[in-house]
């Protein structure tokens, strides 16, 4: 395959709707530009008809290429799949809904070219729902809070350098989230800025349950604080516990207080405080055993227009 400049990775989980449009609009963008380039779709098991409109379009367009999953894996998966099949010099990805303007490229591309090894897109103001808006913010705040705050609502729309991707590749690491890795690299990095729309067509694919898995993953990834947290909760529980037993003994032996006054409250904190530390324990105990099976992050099914087609 020769060199291409240019790689763009659009992850799709039932997106029909979508799947023509990007398409276009993609090659609209790129074609007003110097650069050579190739579209991946990677299809995160899809039930409807993305899968056959993209692999139609593959028909067409030797520049699209098609991977797709035998089940759904997950956006990031998906994203590190790309990634792995993808050759070009550079490798942008991003939301096929386009909730982030694609038009923002040839800005990327500038930016590339001057040197940066990574761009990335922060969202200025999001046209979204309250619930959206609402659970992404108490998500940043508290990553922020624990130290990562390069992630403050960073948009999965990325320009990576093959120098990055390359090393992306190479980590062992499974169930990686994709956001965090980039900005764990540490290369140069530059921050454009942009709205986030709605969705033109079809729903988000985040559910409740899947918005706190990305979650919780994206905290596990990303910083191992909350762990100590628990041992200071627990220090600071024991100091004032310790305190507590010696004023509630203090006023016992003087009848000044009746026991089952002090119980309830201090019962209720202390067990609310562990099963609370047992829980974020239990997270990092679940990411180890799943690193610790070696499993592969996804499953390709079958690869169309690469060289390797399966
Ligand atoms: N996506 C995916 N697999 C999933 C969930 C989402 O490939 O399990 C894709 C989806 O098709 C879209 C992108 O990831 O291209 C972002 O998803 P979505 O727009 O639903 O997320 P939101 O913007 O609501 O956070
Ligand atoms: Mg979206």
């Amino acid at each position: 395959m020769d060199k291409i400049d240019v790689s763009i990775i659009m992850p799709m989980l039932n997106e029909e709707e979508n799947v023509l449009n990007a398409y276009n609009r993609i090659n609209g963008i790129m074609n007003a530009t110097k650069y050579s380039y190739e579209i991946i779709f990677v299809n995160d098991g899809s039930s409807d008809d993305s899968y056959n409109i993209a692999k139609r379009i593959c028909g067409i367009d030797k520049r699209v290429r098609l991977i797709s999953f035998s089940r759904n894996f997950g956006q990031e998966p998906a994203l590190l799949a790309g990634h792995k099949e993808s050759s070009g010099k550079c490798v942008i990805s991003l939301d096929i809904d386009f909730q982030e303007p694609p038009e923002l490229i040839p800005k990327m591309l500038e930016e590339w070219e001057k040197g940066y090894k990574i761009v990335d897109v922060k969202r200025k103001k999001r046209k979204e729902g309250f619930f959206k808006r609402a659970t992404a913010k108490c998500f940043y705040k508290i990553m922020s809070h624990l130290g990562a705050k390069n992630m403050n609502d960073t948009a999965m729309f990325f320009l990576l350098d093959r120098i990055v991707v390359d090393k992306i590749n190479t980590l062992e690491e499974c169930s990686g989230t994709f956001k965090s890795v980039i900005f764990w690299t540490g290369y140069k990095t530059k921050t454009l800025y942009a709205d986030r729309s709605p969705r033109d067509f079809g729903k988000t694919k985040y559910t409740l349950a899947k918005m706190i898995d990305t979650a919780s993953l994206s905290m596990t990834n990303t910083t191992t604080k909350p762990l100590y947290l628990g041992f200071y909760i627990s220090f600071a529980m024991f100091i004032t516990t310790f305190l507590l037993d010696i004023a509630f003994t203090v006023l016992s032996i003087l009848n000044l207080l009746p026991a089952s006054l002090w119980l309830i409250p201090v019962g209720t904190f202390l067990t609310g405080t562990i099963t609370l530390v047992l829980g974020v324990h239990g997270i990092y105990l679940a990411q180890t055993f799943i690193e610790s099976r070696h499993r592969p992050e996804y499953i390709i099914e079958e690869k169309i227009n690469f060289d390797d087609e399966k």
